[in-house]
C-alpha cells in the first residue's frame, strides 16, 4: 500500500516516523518554508498544480490512500485532497491536531475580521502571530505591532509600526511572559492552531491578564473522516493495509 502524507506539521512528522519503512510513504510539503524540517522517508516539495494537479499526480504514483496532516488553516490543499480522493475513490484521512479552547478569547473568523477588533477596540501594542499571509490585514493600522512569523512577509504589507522576528517554536512559557512584559504588549492576535508547540502565548496572556483576538479554525470539507492524534491515525492506515491486503 503506498501512501500520500500530506505536511508541513509536527504531527505529519511524527507519523511519517511511525509509518516508515513499514509503510511505503511519500510526504508532501506546501514548500513555503526555506530549510523546512524534513520528515523521514520520501518527500516530495511543492504545489500539485491545483486539484487537476493533484489528480493526475496520485494516478501516476499509484496512490492507494491519503492522510491529510496539513496545518489546521491549510484550507485550500484540504478541500482539493478531499475533493480529488472523493472522486477517485481513494480513502482519505484528515489529521487535525485538536483545537484550543478559546476560554476568554475574542473570536473571530478571519485576519480581516481580527484586524477590525483591534481597530474597534484601540488596542495599540500587539502581539501578531497568524503567520506571514495574516500579517496583510493589519498592513493599515497605526498600532505597534510585534509580528512573529517562520518566514518572511512581504515588506510592502506590513504596518508602519512594527518590529518583526523570525522564528519558529517550540516556544517556553517563561519566554514568552518575558516577551509580553518586555514589549508592553495589550493584545495578542493568534489563530486557533492547536497542539502545544505554541500553546504556551496563550497561557502567558492569560497569566499577564493580556486580551487574546483567536482566528476560528476554517470547517473540515464536509464529510471527511478526521481524527485528533498521530496513534489514530496511524492505526487508520494499519487497518486499511490489512483490508487492502
Ligand atoms: P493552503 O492555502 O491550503 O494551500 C495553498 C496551496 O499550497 C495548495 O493549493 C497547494 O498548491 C499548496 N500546498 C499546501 N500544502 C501543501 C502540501 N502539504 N503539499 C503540497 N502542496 C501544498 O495552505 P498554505 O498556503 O500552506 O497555508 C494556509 C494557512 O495555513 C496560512 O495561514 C499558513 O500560515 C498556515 N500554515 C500552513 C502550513 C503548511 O505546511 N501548509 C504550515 C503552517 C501554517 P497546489 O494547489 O498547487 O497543489
Amino acid at each position: 500500500m503506498r501512501v500520500l502524507l500530506l505536511g508541513g506539521t509536527s504531527e505529519a512528522r511524527a507519523l511519517a516516523q511511525t509509518l516508515h519503512p513499514t509503510v511505503d510513504i511519500v510526504s508532501s510539503l506546501a514548500g513555503r518554508v526555506p530549510d523546512p524540517a524534513l520528515p523521514v522517508g520520501p518527500v516530495r516539495i511543492g504545489g500539485f498544480g491545483g486539484v487537476d494537479g493533484l489528480r493526475r499526480w496520485l494516478r501516476d504514483e499509484r496512490i492507494d490512500a491519503v492522510v491529510d496532516a496539513t496545518h489546521p488553516f491549510a484550507a485550500t490543499m484540504t478541500a482539493h485532497a478531499a475533493d480529488v480522493c472523493t472522486e477517485l475513490g481513494i480513502p482519505h484521512l484528515v489529521l487535525a491536531r485538536p483545537a484550543w479552547a478559546p476560554g476568554d478569547a475574542i473570536v473571530v473568523a478571519s485576519d480581516v475580521e481580527a484586524a477590525e477588533t483591534v481597530a474597534k477596540q484601540h488596542y495599540s501594542r500587539v502581539f501578531l502571530t497568524t503567520g506571514r499571509s495574516g500579517v496583510t490585514a493589519f498592513a493599515g493600522s497605526d498600532a505597534w505591532f510585534l509580528i512573529r512569523a517562520v518566514t518572511a512577509p512581504d515588506p510592502a504589507l506590513l504596518p508602519r509600526h512594527h518590529r518583526l522576528v523570525l522564528s519558529r517554536g517550540p516556544y517556553r512559557y517563561d519566554s514568552e511572559l518575558s516577551l509580553l512584559r518586555r514589549h508592553r504588549i495589550d493584545v495578542l492576535v493568534t489563530k486557533n492552531s492547536g497542539g502545544a508547540m505554541t500553546r504556551p502565548k496563550l497561557d502567558a496572556a492569560a497569566a499577564q491578564g493580556i486580551p487574546v483576538v483567536m482566528v476560528a479554525r476554517p470547517p473540515l470539507p464536509p464529510g471527511v473522516t478526521a481524527v485528533g492524534t498521530v496513534d489514530e491515525a496511524a492505526n487508520w492506515v494499519a487497518a486499511l493495509a490489512i483490508a487492502i491486503g
